[in-house]
């Protein structure tokens, strides 16, 4: 294991919302609506952060808790199995805290039914006993803030999603910003890179900071073993090449996608659920990593019967 593979995650995110890289409407947004609820003494409103896995969004939520200076603390839906858990995490919650909730749109209906009082009025209503001798208390919790993410808003119930006032979406990002993102997280590691090797990597990490810092991790294993440690556009062409990440960023499960609704289906239309089983990997899967990007760069279609690969995705597998 290489030495910052050691050091956790948490070295490389940026702390602020200066060091944070690209996404420049929502963090322009962001930091009116920070100063804003700051200038007012105010928690600052419920918000909401939608983009696919790997763009930010637990990033941009760390950050807000240290620009409002509150204590922040993460859960994410699916651990949420009874509504005793949320109550629990609510009633500890300090003055203007942030409640960060990953992979909100997986949060069960009855937790989320008594999250509903607690975002409008800092109130719960918890059910005590069972049966006929059940009653219900109110109880008030200190004002605070829910972040929450989700890679789905479509899967978010109406009701939640309009109690948050702030709702922000990532987009994907600029290679050259990922290029720039490479080399803030290089220095931060101690890798040398030169400008070529930064933009190498950024144009094809899809789009992604989280894809961008993976790949720069192992172009450099491949630099420090095969090479002379530096990572230049050599370097990293020679590494994203073993590790089957073509020019553009599509990675062998990628062109397997490809792959199957062209050679199996005839270039679709293809239900998901078919290329899933093909491919051996979860619907889930396929719909939040895979497709959107593929789509992004014009490869498939989304159409109402199917995914439909296009000419463009022809050429790129080099299929007539
Ligand atoms: P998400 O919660 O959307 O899945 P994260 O916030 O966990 O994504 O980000 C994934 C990784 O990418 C983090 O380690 C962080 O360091 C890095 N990252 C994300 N956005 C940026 C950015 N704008 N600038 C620099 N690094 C970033």
């Amino acid at each position: 294991m290489s030495r910052d593979d050691c050091l956790p995650e948490e070295n490389i995110r940026p702390e602020s919302l200066a060091e944070f890289i690209g996404q420049e409407d929502l963090r322009a947004n962001m930091s009116v609506y920070l100063e804003a609820a700051m200038d007012r003494g105010q928690p600052m409103d419920h918000t909401l952060f939608y983009g696919n896995p790997g763009l930010g969004k637990t990033t941009l939520a760390r950050i807000m808790a240290r620009e409002l200076g509150v204590n922040m603390v993460a859960t994410s839906g699916p651990v949420l199995e009874r509504s005793g858990d949320l109550a629990a995490i609510l009633t500890n919650l300090g003055r203007h805290d942030i409640l960060f909730v990953d992979e909100i749109h997986r949060m069960p209906r009855a937790v989320e039914e008594i999250l509903y009082p607690g975002m409008e009025d800092f109130k719960l209503d918890l059910v005590i006993g069972q049966g006929p001798a059940a009653r219900t208390v109110k109880i008030d919790v200190e004002p605070f803030t829910l972040v929450g993410a989700t890679t789905r808003i479509g899967l978010l119930t109406s009701p939640l999603r309009d109690r948050f006032g702030v709702i922000l979406r990532l987009e994907f990002y600029a290679p050259e910003e990922l290029a720039r993102i490479v080399t803030r997280s290089a220095q931060i590691m101690g890798v040398e890179v030169t400008t070529e090797g930064a933009v190498e990597i950024g144009r094809r990490s899809r789009g992604t900071p989280r894809i961008a810092n993976r790949l720069l991790r192992r172009v450099r294993d491949f630099a420090q073993v095969k090479g002379s440690g530096l990572v230049d556009q050599d370097a990293a062409q020679a590494a994203l090449q073993r590790m089957d990440v073509d020019d553009l960023g599509l990675d062998q499960m990628d062109r397997k996608i490809l792959g199957v609704i062209i050679n199996n289906y005839g270039g679709g239309p293809v239900g998901v659920k078919t290329v899933a089983v093909a491919v051996s990997e979860e619907v889930r899967t396929i719909e939040d990593i895979y497709e959107p990007f593929l789509i992004q760069c014009g490869f498939i279609k989304r159409t109402p019967r199917g995914r439909v690969a296009t000419a463009k995705a022809y050429q790129h597998l080099n299929i007539i």
